[in-house]
């Protein structure tokens, strides 16, 4: 009870509190400070995906910005060798203003990865986005079959089918990457699976059904059971090494991450950076409002 009051007034925090629990978890507001990040967890043998933060922009010459800073960035981190891919969520293209604009931004951002050798996922964002983000991928896939990615939110009741509708585009010239995460957006019930251990039940439903189709996953998550859970099915269908990779947010349970790293399995950090920080941190302390008691009493309790 006393966390949901929390989590709502999270929003309302003032942005100099919000940045005490935020700094652990960006790899800083510049490029450098992203591509230091990034090497030196490259030197740990993980590899990561990059991020600019922003998102739901209000305008298009937003969005536009927004591509020449991920063009920008594609530069800079292919020049300094980094051992990584990117990320990207659509809204900050304007998704939500003119879908065909956003497609074109990003279809710019995908063409100069390729010409790298490189890769883009798209993020999955709230409900509103899932059924923009599947068209936008599958145009994507369309023209580069290998180098472009989704995810998928296991606490959605849609996700199963959504990946049975998938699964015709998964050849062997055009493979389907997905990474599995659970979700991290406020979602109704008639949309969201709510239960915790449900949505644990279904995360393993889910990556049970993408390794036995063969399909490549990011197996997101910093949960030691669904961790647990994905070694074994890893072992039960005997998937190669290349086929699947952990993947975990930026200072998020390092010990749970070394040790993974330590048993052989490939893993992926993704570290968001840049100015726009608010939006990316509250919806973390709205998903972990156990963290927001943390702030108030380190703000009230000297
Ligand atoms: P939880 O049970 O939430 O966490 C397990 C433990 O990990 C917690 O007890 C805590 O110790 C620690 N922990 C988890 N999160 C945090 C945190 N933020 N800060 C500090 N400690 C934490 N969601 C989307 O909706 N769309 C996306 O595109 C998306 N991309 C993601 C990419 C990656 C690489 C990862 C790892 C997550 C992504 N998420 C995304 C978020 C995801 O949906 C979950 O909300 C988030 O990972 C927490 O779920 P969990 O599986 O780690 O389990």
């Amino acid at each position: 009870m006393i966390n949901k009051a929390i989590a709502s007034v999270v929003p309302y925090f003032p942005k100099k509190f919000v940045w005490v629990f935020s700094k652990k978890y960006i790899a800083g507001e510049t490029i450098e400070e992203a591509i230091t990040a990034s090497k030196s967890l490259n030197e740990h043998g993980v590899m990561v995906t990059i991020d600019l933060l922003g998102e739901f922009i209000t305008n298009l010459s937003q969005a536009t910005k927004n591509r020449d800073q991920y063009l920008h960035i594609i530069g800079a981190f292919e020049n300094a060798n980094i051992k990584g891919n990117y990320s990207l969520k659509p809204t900050s293209f304007g998704l939500l203003l003119d879908p065909e604009k956003c497609y074109q931004n990003i279809r710019t951002i995908v063409e100069l990865a390729a010409r790298h050798n490189s890769f883009v996922r798209i993020d999955m964002e709230d409900s509103e986005c899932v059924d923009l983000e599947l068209t936008l991928y599958k145009r994507l896939k369309h023209e580069f079959p290998k180098t472009v990615g989704l995810v998928l939110q296991a606490y959605l009741h849609r996700t199963s089918k959504d990946i049975d509708d998938l699964m015709h585009l998964h050849t062997p010239d055009s493979p389907l990457n997905f990474r599995l995460c659970k979700g991290i957006y406020v979602e109704p019930e008639k949309i969201a699976i709510k239960d915790p251990k449900k949505i644990n039940e279904n995360y393993l439903k889910l990556l049970e059904k993408l390794l036995f189709k063969g399909v490549y996953v990011g197996i997101a998550t910093h949960d030691k059971a669904l961790v647990k859970g994905a070694l074994e099915l890893i072992k039960k269908y005997n998937v190669p090494k290349d086929m699947y990779e952990f993947q975990m947010l930026y200072g998020v349970t390092p010990e749970l991450r070394n040790s993974i790293v330590g048993d052989g399995h490939e893993m992926r950090v993704y570290v968001p950076y840049g100015k726009d920080w608010f939006g990316y941190s509250t919806r973390r302390l709205k998903e972990n409002p156990k963290m927001a008691q943390h702030i108030i009493k380190s703000i009230f309790v000297k």
